[in-house]
């Protein structure tokens, strides 16, 4: 895990994140939340894929490193 960890680093990845989406995601076809006034496909969806799975190996990433029981 150590080059993995090293890619990943939490502060590197706060700051990449950018923006975070809002917990209600538009769908692909709607106006992206942003207020560019573009569709969010033609916007922030990959960006917010992105996001997301980083936050997500973030918290898995916690759970590992916690070793108590996960609940949830
Ligand atoms: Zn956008």
């Amino acid at each position: 895990m150590g080059l993995f960890s090293r890619l990943f680093k939490k502060e590197e990845v706060e700051e990449n994140l950018g923006q975070a989406p809002p917990d209600l995601l538009p769908q692909r076809n709607d106006i992206c939340w942003c207020g560019s006034g573009l569709k969010y496909k033609k916007c922030h969806l990959e960006q917010d894929r992105v996001f997301l799975e980083k936050r997500r190996q973030k918290a898995l990433n916690a759970r590992k490193a916690s070793c108590g029981p996960v609940y949830g």
